[in-house]
């Protein structure tokens, strides 16, 4: 199997492809003070399996965009809907998050989370601006560095796999720059790591094993899962996913 056809496999059972949480999802639907009667169009992009979009569609009078670039993704996140009579909420788009076909002012509001960083979080913010009627909500995470210095490993580690990692205030920088308001940021608590992300992901590693032959490229992958969970566990003073909640204004 090629690597990434095991990364979905490892990846599509899972209730979350990253870091986050219902509570914390209606932490920010709080935050942002949306008001759950008012007929909203709403994207959600890198939306993985669903589990956001599928509360979303539960708390909010919407209808929802999920895009995402790997169809498997897509399709159980078509199944979740359609298990909770959600279906005629919901529309799939499989493609590209830098090359979305959607109109200028579309949408009421953009949700991503744990996704912009593949294309890098000024692009993303900067791109998709157009999309979002002005007085809209940008809402997406993203890895942020939680204080003004860190040990050099780490430091070396992130400079590596994205560059863009950066503190809060220059995120909110980036957005205002962007003609976005910001207003609203806090940080994923632990458990939207742990308990909700890595630990479900760990007890699946031996099943994924098992399913995939024990093969060099799986144990490959298990390692590097491995090593970026301890990562976690060592640094988590120093980074976690900052939520940004900000209005388009320009
Ligand atoms: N929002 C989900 C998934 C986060 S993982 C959650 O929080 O659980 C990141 C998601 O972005 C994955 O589903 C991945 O398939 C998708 N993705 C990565 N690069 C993408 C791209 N260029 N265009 C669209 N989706 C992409």
């Amino acid at each position: 199997m090629e690597d990434f056809q095991l990364l979905i496999d490892l990846h599509k059972r899972a209730k979350r492809q990253g870091p986050g949480g219902d509570t914390e999802t209606k932490k920010i639907l709080g935050l942002a003070m949306i008001d759950p009667t008012m007929p909203l169009k709403i994207a959600d992009i890198g939306s993985g399996t669903g589990t956001s979009a599928m509360l979303l569609a539960r708390l909010l009078n919407a209808q929802i965009t999920a895009v995402d670039f790997l169809p498997d993704f897509l399709d159980v996140l078509e199944a979740n809907f359609k298990n909770k009579g959600l279906t005629e909420r919901l529309s799939t788009l499989n493609c590209s998050m830098d090359d979305l076909p959607f109109n200028d002012e579309e949408y009421d509001l953009i949700w991503s989370e744990g996704a912009i960083y593949n294309i890098g979080f000024e692009k993303g913010v900067r791109d998709w601006n157009r999309f979002l009627k002005t007085g809209g909500l940008l809402i997406v995470s993203e890895i942020t560095w939680l204080t003004d210095s860190r040990p050099s490993e780490l430091q070396k580690y992130w400079e590596n796999e994205y560059p863009e990692i950066d503190t809060a205030s220059s995120k909110i920088a980036v957005l205002e720059k962007n003609g976005y308001s910001p207003i609203g940021y806090f940080v994923l608590p632990e458990h939207c790591w742990l308990d909700n992300y890595y630990r479900p992901m760990q007890s699946s590693f031996a099943e994924f094993l098992n399913r995939n032959d024990n093969s060099e490229e799986a144990q490959a992958i298990v390692n590097a899962e491995k090593n970026e969970i301890a990562l976690y566990e060592k640094y988590k003073a120093y980074y976690g996913y900052g939520v940004y909640i900000a209005r388009k204004i320009r």
